[in-house]
């Protein structure tokens, strides 16, 4: 899980395009008959329903269906922020739910990068404590991933701003912030939910091939929810979730 057989100086000359290193092989994802059920008074809402899914390291897809359909939900299962009703989730061949919690946390830190629809930095942060938060989760900051937090400023565009609050920047920019710091830790899984929904569709534009160029890059997987049939279209897979399940499977 901790080892990366990236090598973080291969780019350095290459300036403008510094390497991103590598994820962690086989970093699959394999779900099998995922359930969510929520139940308020006797009133149960079945989100997911016995939902299967398998994906490679590598590959990326994107995820539509109407609004309240589950995608968030399904998102934030993956993501481990949600637990299951039932069913089986394994990231990277591992079952993230077998594990007691603060190793989960630390699974989750490592594994997985967020990109949300807003952008959820710090607003006391600048650009580049945002991007070294999930180091900065780790316990210490090595000068490694300092150095990667750099490139990956550099990489999204941002490298004048490095310094500054993200109150600072414009919608783009500060969703350009999340995604470098989704990537710093080299996550095996990259789950973005309606990453470009609050975007100009210039800004959308950045966002999205910044995340597709980044995780072809890293060899991550990358699952990511989006309205946009435009940009749904750019991903290797479109998976359409209804009523609790994909329809195109
Ligand atoms: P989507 O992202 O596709 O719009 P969500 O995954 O956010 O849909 O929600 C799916 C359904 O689950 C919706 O009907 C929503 O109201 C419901 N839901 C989501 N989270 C909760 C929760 N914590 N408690 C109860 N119901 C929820
Ligand atoms: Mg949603």
């Amino acid at each position: 899980m901790s080892s990366h057989a990236g090598s973080e100086g291969a780019g350095l000359n290459q300036p403008v395009r510094p390497s991103l290193g590598a994820a962690a092989p086989s970093g699959g994802v394999r779900v099998q008959q995922l359930c969510k059920t929520y139940v308020s008074g006797n009133q149960t809402l079945t989100v997911l329903d016995r939902l299967d899914l398998e994906l490679a390291a590598g590959q990326n897809a994107a995820i539509v269906g109407p609004s309240g359909c589950g995608k968030s939900t399904l998102l934030y299962l993956l993501g481990t922020l949600e637990t299951p009703t039932s069913g089986v989730v394994e990231i990277g061949g591992q079952r993230p739910f077998d594990l007691p919690p603060p190793q989960l946390a630390a699974f989750r830190n490592r594994a997985i990068g967020f990109v949300f629809q807003d952008h959820h930095l710090l607003p006391q942060l600048t650009v580049r404590e945002n991007v070294l938060l999930p180091a900065l989760a780790t316990g210490t900051v090595q000068a490694a991933q300092e150095q990667r937090a750099d490139a990956l400023i550099e990489r999204v565009g941002l490298n004048a701003r490095r310094d500054q609050l993200p109150g600072q920047l414009s919608g783009g920019e500060r969703q350009r912030v999340a995604v470098a710091r989704a990537l710093l830790l080299q996550p095996i899984l990259i789950l973005a939910d309606e990453p470009t929904g609050s975007l100009d569709e210039a800004n959308a534009k950045i966002v999205a091939d910044l995340l597709l160029e980044m995780q072809q890059e890293l060899g991550s997987l990358l699952l990511c929810v989006t309205h946009n049939l435009e940009l749904a279209a750019r991903f290797e897979r479109t998976l359409t979730l209804n009523q609790g399940r994909f329809a195109n499977r």
